[in-house]
């Protein structure tokens, strides 16, 4: 496939943004509430992370982590992911995985399988797409487009109370500062950057609840659906 060129037909919706900024759980509302697919690109990332850390190679080799990618396959069924059969859903949130994960997405061929997995993944069902390079360079054709932000603090605060419900106590400094780390590393890769697409809506998510940003977003969507295209 190219470019997304042959899902040109579905409807696909991209949510694009830094770790924190709110796009998983207002891209999994917004699926449930129109009836789409919900893809969480970044678990993908996670699981291949997960993988380079059972197999104990050193993630800054770039052919070390070609050949393990080839290896693997990542499944998205709506909130779970399934790394070579193994549910492995809650395994990819630890301190650990998130802490190692963008040097993983490094690694362009990590990248190529993912979007081939992606653009597999969206088939003919009408899909809402959450990651960093969705609308850039995965669907670039996607009917509509998201670019959501957050400050700093708000969306480590929100990670740092992610962690706590999961039983991980982590001090909230440490929390922003690997969130900072991750955040250059993401809006600096030579491919599959953290940029919003020109053609993206770019929503602030400071100080709304997530009703509201589910319920902007909803009737952008809603709307774009029912133009023409
Ligand atoms: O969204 P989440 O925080 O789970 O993503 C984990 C990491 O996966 C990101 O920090 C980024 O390095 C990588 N990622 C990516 N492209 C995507 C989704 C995630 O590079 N589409």
């Amino acid at each position: 496939m190219d470019g997304g060129g042959s899902v040109l037909d579905v409807i696909v919706v991209t949510i694009d943004g830094p770790a924190g900024a709110g796009k998983s759980t207002v891209a999994r509302e917004l699926a449930r509430r129109l009836g789409f697919q919900f893809l969480d690109t970044g678990a993908m990332y996670r699981a291949v992370a997960l993988a380079a850390i059972r197999a104990k190679i050193d993630i800054r080799s770039a052919d070390l982590l070609s050949n393990l990618v080839s290896q693997l396959d990542v499944r998205l069924n709506e909130d779970q992911v399934f790394l070579n059969g193994e549910n492995v859903t809650s395994l990819i949130r630890t301190w650990e995985v998130t802490n190692i994960v963008s040097l993983v997405a490094d690694n362009q061929d990590v990248r190529n399988r993912l979007v081939e997995w992606q653009r597999a993944a969206v088939q003919h069902l009408p899909t809402i797409t959450e990651g960093r390079d969705q609308g850039t360079v995965v669907f670039p054709q996607a009917r509509c487009k998201f670019f959501l932000t957050a400050s700093a603090t708000e969306r480590a605060k929100r990670r740092w109370s992610d962690l706590q419900e999961r039983g991980q106590d982590y001090n909230f400094e440490e929390v922003l500062t690997h969130q900072e780390l991750r955040d250059e590393r993401d809006r600096t890769r030579p491919f599959g950057s953290l940029i919003p697409a020109t053609d993206a809506i770019h929503i602030d998510t400071d100080g709304l609840e997530i009703i509201q940003v589910v319920e902007i977003l909803e009737s952008w969507i809603r709307k774009s659906v029912s133009e023409p295209h």
